[in-house]
Order: C-alpha cells, then sequence, then structure tokens
C-alpha cells in the first residue's frame, strides 16, 4: 500500500508536464522544475513507506502497526490528491497543441524553429538559442544536377527530445517524439510529432506561430520555383525553392517557345478540367528542361519531378501520384524512352522498376482530376517511343528543341559577350564581328553535317574570353548519331 508506484499518473500529465527536463536535456534553457512530482517520486517517505520509518518509534508492537497503515494510507491518499490536483491544476494551467508530420505545418515549424535560433544568434539576444540543446538533426538537400556536379544543403532542426523557446515572452516547450514502432506505410518514414506546451494565458499564441512559420515559408517560394519529387505515395518539395530563370534566357529556335507558351495558356484558360501532355524532344543539352523550368517560374507553377526508375515504384503509386499533383503544377517526366524502351529499366545497381507500360499509359489516362493538368515528357529519341505512348490524348503537342542553329548561337553569344557598350564602341563592333565569325562557323559546320549543343556553347562561352570561344569553337562539334 504504501509503494508510490502503484498510483496511475495519467498518461497526458506525462505528456503534457511543462516541467523542464534535466538541464543537459533541455539545452540550458529549463525555467524552474517540477517540484510536486520529484518531491512525490523522489521522496524516501513515498518510495520506502512511512511505515518504515514508524517502526523505530517506541510504541508496542500492535500500536507500531497500527500506526504505521493508518499513517501510510493517509499519506498515499494525500499523495493520489497531490497528484491529481497537480494534474488538474495543469490542465488548467497548461495547454498543448501536437502537429504530426502528416501535416504541412510540421515542416513549417521545424523551420521556423531553425529560423528562430539563426536570428536570436545574429541579434545576440540573451536568449539561449536551442541549438545548445543536446539534440539536433540535420536535413540535408542534396542538389544533382545533370552535368554530374552536386552540392549539399545543411539546415539544423531541433531532434527528437525537448526544447524550449521563448515566443513573443512565452516560454514554450517543444517536444519532438518519433514513433519507432509503427511507419508511414508508403515513403517508410516514422510517424513524428511535435507538441507545444505553453501556459493557458498564451494559448492565442499558437494560432500567431503557426501564422508566422507558414508565412516564413511562403515567402522562402515567392518569386522562385519550387520542385516537388515523389515520395512514397506523396509530393513534397525538394531542396530550396529555386531562383527563377527567366523564359529569354533559353534560346530556341524562332517560333518554338511561342508555340508552346501559346497553347498552354489558352488551355489553361479555358478552365477545363482535363490534361494536356506535351512532349519535348531533341538531342541532350538543347534546353528542353530549362524551358520546362522557365515556363513554369513563367506562369508561376511548381513543377513535379517523376522518374519512373524510381526503386519501390509500381503502377498503383505512379497512378495515385499523377491524380494527386499539387495545385498549379506541372508534371515532369524526364528522357521518357529511358524508362520503356522496349527493354525492361533497371537502375545502376541493377534494379527493376516495376513500372509497367501499360501501368503508365492507364496514370497518363487517369490524369483527370478537379483541375487542368500539365504533363511534361522529354525524350533525346523520339524514334524510339511506342505510338500509343504519342497519341493525342496523351501527348497533345510535340516539339523538336534542336541543337544549335546559327541564329541561336549568336544569341547566345551576344547574352554572354553583349550588353551595352558603355565601354565604348571598339569592343562593341569587335563582338558584333565575332558574332558573325561564330555564325559562319556554325553555318559551315551543319553543312557538313556537324552540329554542336546549345549546353556546350554555354560550357565554352563560360570558359573563354569571346575572341578565343570563336577561336576554338570548331573543336566542339560532333557529328550526331542518328
Ligand atoms: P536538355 O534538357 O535538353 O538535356 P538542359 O535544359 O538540361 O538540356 O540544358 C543543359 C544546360 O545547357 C543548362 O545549363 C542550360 O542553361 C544550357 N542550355 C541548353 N540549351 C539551352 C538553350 N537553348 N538556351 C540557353 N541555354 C541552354
Amino acid at each position: 500500500m504504501t509503494g508510490s508506484n502503484s498510483i496511475p499518473i495519467p498518461p497526458e500529465v506525462t505528456l503534457n508536464v511543462v516541467s523542464p527536463a534535466p538541464i543537459a536535456d533541455a539545452g540550458g534553457a529549463a525555467p524552474g522544475t517540477s517540484f510536486v512530482k520529484s518531491f512525490l517520486n523522489d521522496n524516501p517517505y513515498f518510495q520506502a513507506g512511512f511505515g518504515l520509518m514508524v517502526r523505530k518509534l517506541a510504541f508496542p508492537a500492535p500500536v507500531r502497526v497500527l500506526f504505521s497503515q493508518t499513517l501510510g494510507v493517509g499519506l498515499t491518499v494525500m499523495r493520489q490528491g497531490l497528484v491529481l490536483g497537480t494534474a488538474a491544476l495543469r490542465r488548467r494551467m497548461l495547454v498543448t497543441l501536437e502537429i504530426n508530420n502528416k501535416d504541412r505545418a510540421y515542416e513549417w515549424f521545424l523551420a521556423w524553429m531553425a529560423h528562430q535560433n539563426v536570428l536570436q544568434a545574429r541579434q545576440r539576444t540573451m536568449l539561449t538559442p536551442w541549438s545548445r540543446s543536446h539534440q539536433l538533426s540535420v536535413e540535408t538537400t542534396v542538389e544533382q544536377r545533370k552535368n554530374g556536379s552536386s552540392s549539399a544543403l545543411f539546415k539544423l532542426v531541433a531532434g527528437p527530445g525537448t526544447h524550449y523557446v521563448k515566443y513573443k515572452g512565452s516560454w514554450m516547450q517543444v517536444k519532438r517524439e518519433r514513433e519507432t514502432r509503427s511507419m508511414h506505410l508508403m515513403s517508410g518514414t516514422p510517424w513524428e510529432t511535435v507538441t507545444l506546451t505553453t501556459l493557458s494565458r498564451d494559448r492565442r499564441l499558437f494560432p500567431e506561430l503557426l501564422s508566422e512559420a507558414r508565412d516564413l515559408a511562403m515567402r522562402g517560394q515567392e518569386g522562385k520555383l519550387v520542385i516537388h519529387t515523389a515520395w512514397g505515395i506523396e509530393w513534397r518539395p525538394f531542396g530550396q525553392p529555386r531562383q527563377k530563370r527567366p523564359l529569354q534566357s533559353v534560346v530556341l529556335s524562332p517560333g518554338v517557345s511561342e508555340n508552346v507558351e501559346k497553347d498552354i495558356k489558352s488551355f489553361l484558360e479555358r478552365r477545363i478540367p482535363y490534361r494536356r501532355g506535351y512532349l519535348l524532344h531533341g538531342p541532350p543539352g538543347s534546353g528542353k528542361t530549362s524551358f520546362i523550368q522557365a515556363l513554369a517560374g513563367s506562369l508561376s507553377y511548381d513543377i513535379c519531378v517523376l522518374n519512373l526508375s524510381e526503386r519501390g515504384l509500381a503502377d498503383d503509386k505512379l497512378f495515385h501520384l499523377l491524380s494527386n499533383a499539387p495545385e498549379r503544377s506541372f508534371v515532369l517526366i524526364e528522357d521518357i524512352d529511358a524508362a520503356f524502351n522496349k527493354r525492361v529499366q533497371t537502375s545502376e545497381d541493377g534494379y527493376q522498376s516495376s513500372v509497367t507500360f501499360s501501368g503508365f499509359l492507364n496514370a497518363l489516362d487517369g490524369v483527370a482530376s478537379g483541375e487542368e493538368r500539365i504533363i511534361f515528357m522529354t525524350t533525346n529519341h523520339v524514334e524510339k517511343l511506342d505510338p500509343a505512348l504519342i497519341r493525342p490524348g496523351r501527348v497533345d503537342l510535340m516539339a523538336l528543341i534542336d541543337d544549335a542553329t546559327p541564329e541561336q548561337a549568336r544569341i547566345l553569344f551576344d547574352r554572354f559577350y553583349g550588353g551595352n557598350d558603355s565601354a565604348g564602341s571598339n569592343i562593341a563592333g569587335e563582338v558584333e564581328a565575332l558574332s558573325r565569325k561564330l555564325g559562319d562557323i556554325v553555318q559551315e559546320e551543319v553543312r557538313d553535317g556537324k552540329r554542336i549543343s546549345m549546353a556546350a556553347l554555354q560550357g565554352l562561352f563560360i570558359r573563354n574570353e569571346a575572341r578565343d570561344a570563336v577561336a576554338t569553337c570548331r573543336d566542339l562539334f560532333v557529328v550526331r548519331r542518328t
């Protein structure tokens, strides 16, 4: 009867305890300690039983037993009363908010916390940034570019555990917990929750904080291009939002860009809940991807990149992903020929994709959702595509994006070396002459059956002065296999 562990503590009380964890746990920012709880749990009177102490008193044995039992029972009742009283008090005084990782606010909140840290460190405020906490997580975003280079960005966020933040003068306990026994079925990620606890009188701070976190996330995306990738059956933003690329910076042959743009705009204006498919084909490095990204940016659309050979992607998931792409986004499926090249698609490590061609067609056809949908596909080998894929309804507009023409080469050259000629007409005159010479070279090489990609020209211009670029460009022309 005297054992302290026999009294059940309601689960919500343990969860909502605002009493900070030990200092190491709390990152040194913990205000106060839960006195009542530690008193009840740690006090030897309750732990071992008051009866033990009474035994030492000089009463006859039966009196001692009676006395001990009465006191023991009395104290246990008192203890229970105290625990329940504290629980009730906590319930009245504290308010908790639970956000789990199924909700978009989850990411926003963690990013907001990371941002608070940066702010506090920058302003050198007296507040202890929660990064002193002993539990941190790193979120790494790796961006793999087509030319093989990649970059990684690290962000420190609050790890699983207990942290404290001060928001508008009020302390909040932030508890991040990970459910280790069950997983998100599709993405294989563990369920997570963040529980915020603060004083009841500060409950109005929760919506304010969440709006701030949302605005921060939105501000980061404003005027930028967001790329989403598939995470199991969900689309999630990938990496940081990118700077939009101006449409004019992608130099295509006359009319191509305008044609696609006009078609998309008139489709969107019709506002019919239907899909429209575009196929851009042509040699690598001609600007297909860059054009799609620039176009999405100019229309304020996001891009959802779908990799058909991704591990774990099967027909049913593909169907779900295609019919549940975020609003105002293009779905981009690159190198479509590689996915269904009459061979089984395998990745570098020999993994065989389980997306079937008929499953893919089915998913494309099922993309009729409540709103208009735009699907872009790209290929370097249009001739390898199955006619079933490129029939109207699946591909409504095809455009060839080819290697550099003399005009395209000259425009790109002028972009790199031209500009306002305030430095003097000599330089401007020289650039003009070099540009003309480059145009002639491209014309001659093309006549001889050779080609150069816009990507190769861009690389040449980045590495060289105008004169050297023109002098050495012939080396970069290749004979294209058809
Ligand atoms: P693709 O998708 O056709 O393989 P990308 O769009 O990935 O080509 O282009 C690769 C690189 O070359 C990009 O950095 C891009 O800026 C440049 N580039 C390719 N084509 C063009 C173009 N037509 N105009 C401007 N830059 C181009």
